[in-house]
């Protein structure tokens, strides 16, 4: 068993959409990034690549790269996927939190678990998903941000 911590954050700007673990979140602020900017899958796929012991998604998609520009951040998690099936290895489960002020997203998590599943092949009951505010506090708290911390256990096949 091979165990994964993944992290990320992204500013929230006016003027892109807001998307989270592969969907769409109806909100007047997005992510600023170089792709998508999808901090849900962002950390996803650098705890299977934490638990691998492979390259993160910072080198293996450095932002400085103009063809990874507005890439959906699927095409990330289906490079680690892809590492996973070649390793012999698949996802026990999976548990995160997502430290966001607004909007709301528990009446997204049914959503965002069936994606996540979808994506990863493996069913919801598998899947965690916390949300959190800072309760005002800090670059949280006054929605200039968006983090999310994924931890994950791998099994072989
Ligand atoms: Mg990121």
């Amino acid at each position: 068993m091979k165990i994964g911590l993944g992290f990320d954050v992204h500013r929230l700007v006016k003027g892109r959409k807001l998307i989270l673990g592969g969907v769409e979140i109806p909100c007047q602020l997005g992510l600023l990034g170089h792709s998508d900017a999808d901090v849900v899958l962002h950390a996803l796929a650098d705890a299977i690549a934490g638990a691998l012991g492979a390259d993160d998604i910072g080198t293996i998609f450095p932002n400085s790269n103009p063809e990874f520009k507005d890439i959906s951040s699927k095409k990330i998690l289906a490079y680690y996927t892809l590492l996973l099936a070649e390793r012999k290895m698949k996802i026990t489960n999976l548990d995160m939190v997502i430290l966001a002020e607004r909007p709301k997203l528990s009446p997204f998590y049914s959503t965002i678990r069936k994606e996540l599943a979808h994506l990863l092949s493996i069913d919801t009951e598998r899947i965690g998903i916390k949300a959190k505010t800072a309760e005002g506090l800090g670059m949280i708290g006054e929605e200039k941000a968006i983090a999310c911390w994924v931890t994950l256990l791998l099994d072989s096949i």
